[in-house]
């Protein structure tokens, strides 16, 4: 399914839905007229690439699995490009996610929070609130060439997210050649300088890489049970089943456990799809660098993936490391290259693209240029991206310690951040001290939040294809 959105006819739907502002302190949102009538030319003609990656692990970066590979272009980058090694995103479910990277607020700030359905109303969604400019909106602004091919029904137009885009390119079921292709295709329409922001699904569940890549890496459903096979064949169903049982929803699962050969399997297909999704985006790089030398490429992703650590699998559940971290890449004009440690999380993508293009920082930003910063604080939390699993997490990251807070069951745990990557020692009963530093910092982020909110979260409603893909995807039952 392939459709395109004239934005001004959603910006009209969306507001004929009805909007309820909370008015808390000042107006810090500008509006799209406000953006429009500030109009001027660019301050510099540098275009904007942004890849995202969706569920793509940050530690699947640079790995090699059975001899091959799993990132070669994304390995090829270095010594040109600036590699964010400790980099977090805000939350860990992709509305939430993609939010903060695309405005700059925290997921408390935008109140995009909840997940697929809205708890007090069973049919509406938590869409982005029109009044809040996007990386979209502010580079039209400047008269960028804005274009999106957009694969997660999360941020379809019916959400908000189309506003700002000259084109908003929508599929359901695209792959990564299909993604790079229409990339390429609506790019070469383009005028500059251009803001391409292109979204690819292909590492998210349910784990469909395609044959050539399943054989590169070395998937071999032959040594498998026939039972395991067809559970590793058809995993959304096991994890289905999983998420139901870790989030106390049924006494046990269905399903008998994987046997350690099933979970590789299952990771060899996961890692199959990071193969294929790193050759198409290196396809397109490639391809836009060759002929439009002075583009600024960022490369990301929304979130990672749980693979039975902490016994979980999926995202939007936890707030450790495995679908925290993200990977995070700016590459060309004007990119001091590099390989940075400080902490850097995905609130600070916007303003570090403004920082590189030359252009003022909007006021209502809560991100820092993450090339400008040094360590601080980083926050981010999650309510499940499934309303049913329910879960409540919030964390901070501060001068080399992380705190973890499960709101469900009261708990908080502390870890050596990044030098602990699985989080196998909690220090939060040895060390109350930092512990308690690290509430407050979090206590005070809440107060900045309070301050920065102006748009309540709107909700809207999406067609039934759309269900059917979120259904699909684990975020609704
Ligand atoms: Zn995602």
């Amino acid at each position: 399914m392939e459709k395109k959105f004239a934005p001004i006819i959603v910006i009209c739907c969306l507001l004929g839905v009805g909007v309820v502002l909370i008015g808390l302190g000042i107006g810090l949102y500008k509006t799209s007229t406000e953006l429009n009538s500030s109009r001027r030319a660019p301050v510099k003609t540098t275009n904007v690439v942004l890849i995202v990656m969706d569920a793509f692990r940050a530690d699947r970066v640079g790995q090699v699995r059975n001899g091959v590979p799993l990132t070669p272009f994304l390995d090829s980058l270095g010594g040109e490009a600036a590699v964010f090694r400790s980099s977090v995103s805000n939350c860990t479910w992709t509305r939430p996610s993609m939010t903060s990277l695309l405005t700059s607020l925290y997921v408390d700030a935008h109140q995009v929070i909840y997940g697929a359905l809205v708890k007090e109303d069973p049919d509406a969604f938590n869409a982005l609130a029109p009044e809040i400019p996007t990386m979209a909106t502010v580079l039209k602004a400047y008269g960028y060439n804005t274009l999106a091919i957009q694969t997660n029904g999360n941020l379809f137009p019916e959400l908000g997210f189309s506003k700002g885009f000259d084109v908003y390119r929508t599929s359901l079921d695209a792959d990564a050649t299909q993604v790079t292709d229409w990339a390429l295709e609506e790019w070469n329409r383009a005028r500059t300088p251009f803001f391409l922001y292109a979204h690819y699904m292909d590492p998210h569940l349910p784990y469909e890489p395609p044959q050539q890549h399943r054989d590169m890496v070395g998937y071999a459903p032959e040594t498998l049970s026939n039972e395991e096979r067809a559970v590793v064949e058809n995993f959304r169903d096991y994890y289905r089943a999983h998420c139901e049982f870790m989030t106390g929803q049924t006494p046990n699962s269905p399903f008998a456990p994987l046997s350690d050969a099933g979970k590789e399997a299952v990771k060899l297909l996961y890692d199959a799809s990071i193969r294929y999704t790193d050759d198409h985006v290196g396809r397109l790089v490639k391809t836009i660098r060759e002929k439009a030398p002075d583009t600024l490429f960022i490369i990301t992703a929304d979130h990672g993936e749980h693979f039975w650590d902490h016994e979980f699998l999926g995202h939007g559940l936890t707030l450790y490391n495995c679908e925290l971290r993200v990977p995070l890449f700016f590459l060309g004009a004007g990119v001091p290259p590099g390989e940075y440690d400080h902490v850097v999380e995905l609130v600070d993508v916007l303003p570090s693209v403004a920082g590189l293009l030359g252009l003022p920082r909007e006021h209502n930003w809560q991100g820092a240029d993450a090339f400008r910063s040094e360590d601080k604080p980083v926050y981010a939390k999650t309510k499940s991206s499934n309303p049913r699993w329910n879960t409540d997490w919030e964390m901070v990251i501060s001068e080399g310690k992380k705190l973890v807070l499960n709101h469900k069951d009261g708990t908080a745990h502390l870890f050596t951040f990044p030098q602990d990557g699985l989080e196998s020692e909690d220090l939060g009963k040895e060390d109350p001290t930092t512990v308690g530093r690290l509430r407050e910092l979090l206590r005070q982020h809440h107060l900045k939040n309070l301050q920065a909110r102006r748009a309540k979260g709107k909700q809207a409603e999406m067609d039934t294809a759309t269900l059917e893909q979120l259904r699909n995807l684990g975020y609704m039952n």
